[in-house]
């Protein structure tokens, strides 16, 4: 239920910071703003709206001021929220922020609940559903390409796809309301086969859209991939040539990285996460066995495997082991370390012979040689050599409503070519706008709206 009371809440992360900001949105923000805010000299009169005025806030009950800060007031509807907004803009200090956010409150504001400012720019209507999660996407991006994709969709891109695909399925409503309004009409054979060709060519359009979502979901969330191979073989040298920083300490006594280190790399746009595993091969140590057996775990929830082998000497049974194990993994790669050396010539025909489907590199983490075909063999694995759509879904709530939209479709082609009667065509026609209207939110259920807005946070 949309709740028309006034909202407030620090905008700005917790912490010390150059800046903070209190927000504040709803039909009493102004009121309260300029009981707590006093302009330097004394002037009075009306703030003009989407201005920056200089001032301290003050309370009134103690006589104290509290901060120097700058206030802007943004009047309805021309607002985030679609309502009367006022921002504080203090020194950002924890502390101070939360006195003045304190001050509004006692003033009759709420405290603001997580995305309550976004769900009420979405039932103002100043955004779309779609393009509320676009946001979130946006706050949550991790590189330059996650962040356009999300730009886009709070842009209203996607919304604009669903909008006209909507209005052409509309369209074709009409027509088969005619059919029903006038039964003797029925639906003509040269009609029925025009609808038939229309109808194909939205589900074929649906289908490409569907069809980006693990382009897109790669794009939003990344990969997760796991660096692995026996002690030894330079998979912290390997990391930190990846990286290109000395992140992991390297050193020659195997069995060195014990716990599991992460880290996070932008693949030209692709958010990676690296697991730098200890290795995984017998042990009689207690504490490198549980290294161990937390190797196999990463290894098990990653999406994609680097298996590193040292080229400059022969195989080692754990080196055959890790080979078989990989086995099952679909996205692996391969990677011949210490290209420096003179490699070892059974090396490349024992690979051969275990694995023939895993895409090989060559490398030395030592030099560098050979990382950057790696970086671009790894974003080929990963991306199946897909190019870049022109719309894409990267949430799964839109795929679902999309697909569910393109079943009604193809419910509603069947019954067109068995010459159904025009209220069961009408009937899929609606489901399938229905379900295209769940992506924008034009349908929705408090459920859902709690769902989504409860993954901002406070102040968003
Ligand atoms: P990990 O146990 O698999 O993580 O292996 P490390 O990265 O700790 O490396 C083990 C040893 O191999 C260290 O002495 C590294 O300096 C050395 N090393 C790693 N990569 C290379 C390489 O490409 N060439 C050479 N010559 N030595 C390397």
């Amino acid at each position: 239920m949309y709740e028309e009371d006034t909202i407030a809440a620090i905008a700005t992360p917790a912490g010390e910071g150059g800046v903070a900001i209190v927000r504040i949105s709803g039909p009493e923000a102004e009121k309260i703003a300029t009981k707590i805010f006093a302009r330097p000299d004394d002037r009075n009169g009306r703030l003009k709206s989407h201005r920056l005025y200089h001032g301290k806030i003050h309370d009134s009950a103690t006589q104290r001021i509290l901060d120097e800060v700058l206030l802007t007031i943004m009047r309805k509807p021309r607002s985030y929220t679609g309502e009367d907004e006022v921002e504080i803009h203090g020194h950002g200090g924890a502390f101070l922020t939360q006195r003045i956010l304190g001050l509004v409150l006692a003033q009759g504001a709420r405290q603001a609940e997580r995305g309550e400012f976004t769900k009420r720019a979405f039932l103002n209507g100043r955004l779309d559903l779609a393009q509320a999660e676009g946001v979130l996407d946006l706050i949550r991006a991790q590189t330059d390409k996650s962040a356009d994709l999300a730009l886009h969709q709070a842009g209203g891109e996607l919304s604009k796809w669903v909008g006209e695909l909507r209005e052409e399925l509309l369209e074709i409503l009409v027509q088969i309301a005619a059919a029903i309004d006038f039964p003797e009409e029925e639906i003509e054979l040269l009609q029925r086969s025009a609808l038939i060709k229309k109808i194909d060519r939205l589900r074929e359009q649906m289908d490409n859209i569907i069809g980006t979502y693990d382009w897109g979901r790669l794009f939003r969330d990344g990969i997760k991939v796991c660096i692995c191979g026996r002690p030894n073989v330079g998979k912290s040298s390997l990391l930190n040539a990846i990286l290109g920083c000395d992140r992991v300490i390297v050193t020659p006594v195997p069995g060195t990285t014990r716990d599991v280190i992460e880290e996070s790399l932008d693949l030209n746009g692709i958010p990676v996460v690296l697991w730098d595993t200890a290795g995984i091969h017998e042990t009689v140590d207690v504490i490198e066995s549980i290294g161990v057996e937390r190797s196999r775990e990463y290894l098990n929830k990653a999406d994609a495997v680097i298996l590193v082998i040292d080229g400059s000497a022969a195989l080692e049974s754990e080196d055959r082991a890790l080979l078989s194990e990989i086995a099952l993994k679909e996205r692996k790669l391969l990677v011949v370390n210490k290209n420096d050396l003179p490699q070892h010539s059974e090396v490349a025909e024992e690979l051969k012979r275990a694995r023939a489907d895993a895409e090989q590199v060559s490398v030395s983490a030592a030099t560098g040689d050979g990382i950057q075909t790696l970086k671009v063999k790894l974003r080929e694995m990963v991306l199946d050599n897909q190019s870049e759509p022109s719309i894409v879904i990267t949430n799964l709530r839109h795929k679902a409503a999309l697909a569910r939209s393109n079943q009604a479709l193809g419910q509603a082609l069947m019954s067109l070519s068995e010459k159904q009667a025009a209220e069961l065509i009408a009937m899929d026609l609606n489901e399938a706008v229905a379900a295209l209207e769940e992506v924008v939110g034009t349908i929705h259920t408090e459920d859902i709206l709690e769902r989504i807005f409860s993954e901002f946070c406070i102040g968003k």
